[in-house]
């Protein structure tokens, strides 16, 4: 089977197409390398089975010829990280919106099916506890720039699935919670890879606020393997599945735990949310999935614990400058 992976140098793009190569998939790539890289495709370059495109999901005739000669496309292309979203807001909603409307619009031509990676974010600021597929999204105001981040994955989904209730085409949206491992970087905000440098690195560990809000950590072999799963799952079509992992862990245990993993004699550095991102930043405290339709379809479970997790990334960046 031939699959085209948008934003495929990206941290799960990257680890997706490895997955698809391992079971002998042939795998298209494109991506710009705005916040991917090419490193992280460098030790899959000289398979004959991937084939990979530096350029813009935007460059219309070259994608409209990508989905053309492959059967299923996983658009994982977007800007992504809280930072990314606070510093670059107009980037952020051009790129999430515009993109996937680009990618359906020529997957629908050829009636090919499309995975669209959505995104935890869309459960807003909701305090339900776990957050399940048909659950309300509560969002804040349009002033306070994170919430564009919400409404542009939240509007992929409305597209996608309106692609497939209008036009027909097969889509499959995914919404990842905090997915990490190995070749995920730092530099947008993403809490473990900047744990883990700074414990590496005896910079202080910075945790924002008073460290309690708490998220669930999955592993990046995890997220590939559901993702996988979920697009062969034929009653999967026109569905929504959380993908993630439902083990919590506050943020000042976690800053802890990789002060302690290291060996690191970093300090602990408690930071105001207005001085790490905006003023008037809000932050979701818990962020739970409830697993329960995305098990049933394909028997999901995640097999990595957050001592598994954090041990594959502080090895990788033991191994790799970012
Ligand atoms: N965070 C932190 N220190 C950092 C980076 C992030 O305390 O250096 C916190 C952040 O405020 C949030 C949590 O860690 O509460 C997870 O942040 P991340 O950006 O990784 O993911 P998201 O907020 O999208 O869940």
């Amino acid at each position: 089977m031939k699959y085209l992976i948008t934003g495929g140098t990206g941290f799960v793009g990257s680890h997706l197409a490895e997955a698809l190569l391992a079971q002998n998939g042939e795998v298209y790539l494109i991506d710009d390398l705005s916040t991917g890289s090419i490193k992280n495709i460098e030790h899959l370059k000289t398979n004959p089975k991937l084939h990979y495109t530096i350029n813009s999901i935007f460059n219309e005739p070259l994608l409209a010829e990508l989905v053309d000669q492959c059967d299923l496309v996983l658009h994982l292309a977007a800007a992504v990280g809280v930072r990314l979203i606070v510093e670059s807001p107009v980037r952020t909603i051009e790129t999430n919106i515009s993109g996937t409307e680009i990618v359906l619009k020529h997957a629908s031509k050829k009636q090919k099916k499309v995975f669209i990676a959505s995104s935890s974010e869309v459960y807003g600021k909701s305090t339900k506890i776990p957050f399940s597929e048909d659950d309300d999204m509560v969002l804040g105001p349009t002033s306070k720039g994170r919430w564009s981040y919400a409404c542009s994955k939240a509007i992929d989904e409305f597209l996608a699935l309106a692609y497939w209730r209008e036009k027909k085409t097969p889509t499959v949206i995914g919404r990842l919670f905090n997915t990490v491992g190995p070749r995920q970087t730092g530099r947008y905000g993403m809490v473990i890879p900047r744990f883990v440098k700074q414990a590496l690195t005896g910079e202080p560990i910075t945790v924002y606020g008073n460290g309690q809000q708490s998220r669930c950590f999955a592993h990046v072999s995890d997220i590939v393997e559901a993702i996988i799963k979920i697009i062969h799952y034929d009653q999967a079509v026109g569905e929504v599945f959380n993908i993630g992992s439902n083990q919590e862990i506050t943020i000042e245990e976690l800053a802890r735990k990789v002060k302690e993993k290291t060996g690191s004699k970093s300090v602990i550095k408690y930071i105001p949310y207005e001085e790490a991102y905006e003023s008037g930043f809000e932050d979701m405290l818990r962020r739970v999935p409830d697993l329960t339709k995305i098990t049933k379809a394909i028997n999901y479970r995640p097999t990595k614990n957050i001592d598994q997790i954090l041990e594959s990334v502080i090895d990788y960046f033991k191994k790799n400058d970012e």
